[in-house]
């Protein structure tokens, strides 16, 4: 009988789960309350936030630090811990940021800061970039704690400043500063999200494993100054927009990274057909030669999956009508499927230019080449859990256009996952830095039971 009890609360302990119910109020409340500190970046002061972590963790009796960086201290980042009974493990780190985009108040319907909840949705400035993975980060960890989990491998919780500028006194910072304290096995960040209708009709989980790289570069023609009244061949402007020119009509070849490879061969699995042989079929040359431009072409962000790209951002010339000025510069905000190295580029792209009187100035030079594997503990967890919610959608690695602080671990070798486990459409998508952003509570509840249940999962003993 003692034994038949003992097997009973054992399973009783394996299988508990908070009450999820009971546990939406509070989630909910303090999503609000964590909306309602603006962090809008610029200024990006923290301060705020990350006080209102502190309290929390402190009434939690959950251990954290705070630092505060001393060349700004409206830059402060929070590390809470729970440490696991395996030192030999390194850990899981919980990567979310506090600062969010500015909002232009004159194109809102909503309050950006009030977080306001209406008819099951709440709105606001970070209810998805990012606050909404640092809400769930925080509820799973206030939850574990509470039960009195003790992990096998540490968890931490790292809440950071100036995501949104990508700076140096953010996450690489914390990395340059106290590295001894983050050494993580595996981040969980964001950068893909659950879609229904942005794959081919299909839902899917986009697990970022990589990025691209933002490769940022000045075009400069120096010359000849003189009287616009006496026009003359050759000066600095006229070199300058004929380079440009082909800047603007050079179309980059197709190439598919590894890591596009496989989230096309998953989606053409799953969609099957001529249509998905096509996407299992990439890779092959011929293939890729008579389908590449169509499948290319039916978005701009396929397209910029598919291949290096350029962006003509700033043209700076001239001062006076009058006047042909002696300079004239541009701005190109180049980026490079993950595997391209800058120098490489840079020199197709003089060879497409082929006038050695332009030149490139590299202003900002990526260094990370790290793809995260999609073959380890952490992302296999991670997908059988996201189907445990939903069945039908496809857990897939994935290639994030942008760029998230993942890239600064990543380029210290470390497997980086990307992903706000919530499940939503193109149009809330295209709220992300745009106006009235908005998060169901369902999905936040969604994403708070996806997390807390990786965690155990991955952090607990052996399975
Ligand atoms: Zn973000």
């Amino acid at each position: 009988m003692k034994k038949i009890i003992l097997i009973t609360c054992a399973l009783i302990l394996i299988q508990a789960e908070p009450n999820w119910e009971k546990a939406r109020n509070e989630t909910v409340n303090l999503f609000q309350e964590y909306l309602r500190i603006d962090t809008s970046n610029p200024p990006g002061d923290v301060r705020l936030a990350a006080k209102w972590f502190a309290d929390i963790f402190g009434e939690e009796d959950i251990s954290f630090e705070i630092f505060t960086v001393p060349q700004d201290p409206r830059r402060m980042h929070v590390l809470a811990e729970l440490t696991g009974m395996n030192p030999e493990l390194k850990p899981l780190l919980l990567l979310n940021h506090m600062d969010v985009v500015p909002v232009d108040i004159n194109y809102w319907n909503e309050k950006p800061f009030d977080g306001e909840l209406r008819d099951g949705v709440i709105y606001g400035r970070g209810t998805i970039d990012m606050k909404s993975l640092g809400i769930m980060h925080l509820m799973a960890l206030m939850q574990l704690h509470r039960e009195g989990w003790r992990p096998e491998r540490t968890i931490k919780f790292l809440a950071v400043a100036d995501e949104e500028i990508l700076g140096p006194l953010g996450t690489s910072w914390m990395i340059e500063n106290h590295w001894d304290k983050l050494d993580p096995e595996w981040v969980w960040d964001e950068g893909g999200v659950g879609s229904l209708d942005s794959f081919s009709g299909m839902s899917a989980f986009a697990i970022a494993v990589a990025q691209k790289k933002s490769f940022w570069v000045e075009a400069v023609v120096e010359g000849k100054s003189g009287h616009g009244m006496r026009p003359y061949k050759d000066h600095p402007n006229e070199i300058l927009v004929k380079a440009l020119t082909k800047i603007v009509n050079w179309n980059t070849p197709l190439e598919i990274a590894p890591v596009v490879d496989e989230m096309f061969n998953r989606m053409g699995e799953r969609i099957g057909g001529g249509q998905g042989l096509v996407l299992k079929s990439l890779d092959n040359g011929l293939v890729r030669y008579f389908a590449g431009g169509t499948i290319a072409n039916s978005s701009v962000t396929t397209n910029a999956m598919l291949r290096n790209t350029i962006s003509l951002t700033m043209l700076n010339s001239g001062y006076k009508t009058n006047i042909i000025p002696e300079k004239a510069t541009a701005t190109l905000d180049i980026r490079l499927l993950p595997h391209v190295e800058p120098e490489d580029f840079l020199e197709d792209l003089k060879l497409v230019i082929n006038d050695d009187r332009v030149q490139f100035i590299p202003k900002r030079i990526p260094r990370n080449k790290h793809v995260s594997s999609w073959e380890t503990d952490f992302f296999n967890i991670l997908s059988d859990e996201l189907n445990r919610e939903k069945p039908d959608a496809l857990a897939m690695p994935f290639m994030t256009i942008g760029g998230t602080d993942s890239q600064f671990f990543q380029a210290k070798g470390v497997d980086c996952y990307g992903l706000i486990p919530i499940m939503i459409t193109e149009k809330d998508i295209q709220s992300i830095h745009g106006i009235d952003e908005s998060l169901s509570v369902e999905n936040l509840m969604m994403g708070t039971r996806i997390v807390y249940r990786t965690i155990k999962r991955v952090c607990g003993p052996g399975e």
